[in-house]
């Protein structure tokens, strides 16, 4: 007989390492499989995917990643951001939208017994972690009470799973709050080693929303690529009506302005001392290409002439 399985959301941080742990602990007895589905996202931080990876293998559970940071995943993704039914947080994190979306996907591996499972704590974030925005997920994923929080679900309502004894209730937990001190001392007890809780989405920075929102004034969602997003994530950007000018902070920097240039967009840098590679998009004209020389030489420690590369 089919066992039915598990689908942990698993984005490699404290909270869904310790699910997943609590999930596993009781699927060999409860007899169901547990398989952990890791999301790339287009805003997310550098992951660190050897550290997941690592922790799946090391309790021998099987990973699958879906990846969201090109194709029509990433296209869906970017419509949502620009547009969510359920609003922003403190920056441009459509955090209750983008959660659904993940939800929805992983919906179409499930059948019949099969349940999904989150790190979330109830009340730890304010936009969706809060009761009712838990349950608003669950529903608009069509996944009514087929999610588990083990985390927190002894101050949830029961789950398809818990009612039905799949999983047993007593020995999931019942955290809640922004303190992470619980977490921590599980993860001692379990031996878990996890990545630093700082990093993890981009859409939270209010810097990098700026550069987002001009993105989106300036292009239709549907006309947004990923290397519009690999260009918000480096540089020092400069807003005018008609262009837009990335200034590169570093060696490294400069080299990926170069690689991504399109053909209608210009590069201007100093002509033989070292300095910043800047990008000029949008309108190239007179008082463009003026101020992209400017911000070289603004940038440069040396006095040069600069030139279009
Ligand atoms: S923080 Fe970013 S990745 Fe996490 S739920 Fe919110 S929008 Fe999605």
């Amino acid at each position: 007989m089919r066992k039915p399985k598990c689908y942990v959301l698993f984005s490699g941080g404290l909270d869904s390492r310790l699910a997943l742990q609590l999930l596993k602990e009781q699927s060999q007895e409860k007899k169901f499989d547990v398989i952990a589905i890791t999301f790339l996202l287009p805003f997310a931080t550098p992951c660190k995917a050897n550290s997941f990876f690592d922790f799946c293998r090391s309790k021998h559970v099987k990973q699958k990643i879906i990846d969201c940071t090109k194709g029509e995943f990433f296209k869906q993704y970017i419509k949502l951001v620009a547009r969510p039914k359920f609003g922003y947080g403190a920056g441009m994190n459509p955090c209750i939208d983008c959660k659904i979306f993940m939800l929805k996907k992983v919906k179409k591996f499930l059948k019949d017994g099969d349940f999904v499972a989150t790190g979330e704590v109830l009340g730890q974030r304010p936009m969706s972690q809060h009761y009712k925005a838990l349950m608003v997920i669950e529903r608009e994923a069509g996944l009514e009470k087929k999610v588990l929080r083990p985390l927190s679900a002894k101050l949830l309502r029961k789950t398809i799973p818990e009612e039905e004894g799949l999983v047993d209730r007593e020995k999931l937990l019942d955290i809640q709050g922004r303190s992470r001190k619980k977490q921590i001392m599980l993860a001692k007890k379990y031996n878990i080693n996890f990545p630093s809780p700082a990093g993890g989405c981009l859409l939270c920075e209010k810097i990098f929303a700026e550069k987002l929102k001009d993105l989106l004034k300036r292009k239709k969602p549907d006309e947004i690529m990923p290397r519009d997003i690999m260009l918000l994530r480096i540089g020092r950007h400069f807003f005018f009506e008609h262009f837009k000018i990335i200034v590169g902070r570093n060696h490294q920097e400069n080299e990926i302005l170069k690689i991504l240039k399109n053909k209608d967009e210009k590069i201007f840098e100093l002509k033989s001392k070292p300095g910043p590679s800047v990008l000029l998009q949008g309108e190239i004209r007179e008082e463009s290409i003026k101020k992209a020389k400017e911000l070289v030489l603004q940038y440069s420690k040396h006095e040069d002439e600069v030139v279009e590369k």
